[in-house]
C-alpha cells in the first residue's frame, strides 16, 4: 500500500489560521500586533525569494514585518549596527538575518548579535544551548519545529524508535536530532563523511533527511513502514525536489512528505508562531 503523504499544506493553514485569530485578540487586547524584522544582505536570489515568502505570511497572519536591506558589500560594522537598532526597537519583536550571508561577514558573530528574546531563528547559542541542555530553550529553530509538528500529524512514535537524521547544520540536522532526543528516540546523525549511509537509513523507524541532494535516499535505502520527512529543496529542471526520491519510497514508507508541499509550508508557519511567542513574552503574556 502506498505510504500515506503528509500534507504540509493543510497542517499549515491550520497553524495560520490559529495565528491569525490570535493576533487579532492580541491587537484588541494591546492595541499592537507582533512585527518580525528580517535583514537581508546582498542579492542571493532565492534568499530574496525567501524573505519575500515571510514579508507576505507575516501580512497573511495580520502580523507587521520589517525588511532591512544591506549591500552585498556591507561591512560587518554596519550589519551589526542595524541589528543592534533592531534590538532596541519596542516595536520588533523577532529579527531574523537571511543566511547565508557574503564572505566578509562573520555568521557566528552575526547570530550571536540578536538578543535571545528576539531571536525567532532560535540560532542564538543561548536558544541552541538551552534546547540540548534543558529541551527548553526561547524558540526552537522554525524547519526543525515544523518538522515536529509533521512527525505528530503522521502519527509517528517516537518513544523508542530508531531515528536517522541525515545532514548536521545547525538550522536543520542538529535541532532535529535534539528533538527527536527530547522524545526518547534513538538518535542517529549521517552527514556527508558517513561510511555507509544506506545501512543507517534502513535501520530508520523515522527518516528526517537534510542534505540538499536530489535523490539521494530511494526505495532500497529505506525501512518498509518508515516514516520519511523530506526536508532538502533543489532546483531541477526548474522544478522545485526533495533529497527522497518520492514515487520509489512512497511504496514502501508509512507515511511521507512530499516537496513542495511538505516541510516548506510548515517552516514559515512555524517562523510566524515563534513570532507570536516573542511578542507575547515581551508583551508580559506567556
Ligand atoms: P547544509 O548546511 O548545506 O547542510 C547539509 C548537510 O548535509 C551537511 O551536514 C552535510 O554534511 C550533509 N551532506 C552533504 N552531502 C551528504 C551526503 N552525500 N550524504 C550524507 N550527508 C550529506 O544545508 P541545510 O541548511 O541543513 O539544508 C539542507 C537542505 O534542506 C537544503 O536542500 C535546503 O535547501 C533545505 N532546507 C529546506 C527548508 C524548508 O523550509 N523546506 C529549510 C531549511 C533547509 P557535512 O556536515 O559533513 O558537510
Amino acid at each position: 500500500m502506498a505510504a500515506k503523504v503528509i500534507d504540509g499544506k493543510a497542517l499549515a493553514e491550520k497553524v495560520r489560521a490559529g495565528l491569525c485569530a490570535e493576533v487579532e485578540a492580541l491587537r484588541k487586547k494591546t492595541g499592537s500586533v507582533p512585527c518580525l524584522a528580517v535583514v537581508l544582505v546582498g542579492e542571493n536570489p532565492a534568499s530574496k525569494i525567501y524573505v519575500n515568502m515571510k514579508e507576505i505570511a507575516c501580512e497573511k497572519v495580520g502580523m507587521k514585518s520589517r525588511k532591512i536591506q544591506l549591500d552585498e558589500s556591507v561591512a560587518e560594522k554596519r550589519l551589526l549596527d542595524e541589528v543592534k537598532a533592531l534590538a532596541r526597537d519596542p516595536e520588533v519583536n523577532g529579527i531574523l538575518v537571511q543566511l547565508p550571508l557574503p564572505r566578509q561577514l562573520r555568521e557566528q558573530v552575526v547570530i550571536e548579535s540578536v538578543p535571545p528574546e528576539k531571536d525567532v531563528d532560535g540560532l542564538h547559542p543561548f536558544n541552541m544551548g538551552r534546547l540540548l541542555a534543558f529541551a527548553d530553550p526561547l524558540f526552537v529553530p522554525a524547519t526543525p519545529k515544523g518538522v515536529m509538528a509533521l512527525l505528530k500529524e503522521a502519527g509517528a512514535v517516537l518513544d523508542g524508535a530508531n531515528a536517522v537524521v541525515v545532514g548536521r547544520s545547525n538550522i536543520v540536522g542538529k535541532p532535529v536530532a535534539a528533538l527527536l532526543l527530547k522524545e526518547n528516540a534513538t538518535v542517529t546523525v549521517c552527514h556527508s563523511k558517513t561510511g555507509d549511509l544506506a545501512a543507517h537509513t534502513r535501520a530508520a523507524d523515522v527518516l528526517v533527511v537534510a542534505v540538499g541532494r536530489p535523490k539521494l535516499v530511494g526505495a532500497d535505502m529505506v525501512k518498509k513502514g518508515a516514516v520519511v520527512i523530506d526536508v532538502g529543496t533543489s532546483k531541477m529542471d526548474e522544478k522545485l525536489v526533495g533529497d527522497v526520491d518520492f514515487a520509489a519510497v512512497r511504496e514502501k514508507a508509512a507515511a511521507i512528505t512530499p516537496v513542495p508541499g511538505g516541510v516548506g509550508p510548515m517552516t514559515i508557519a512555524m517562523l510566524l508562531d515563534n513570532t507570536l511567542s516573542a511578542f507575547k513574552r515581551q508583551k508580559g503574556l506567556l
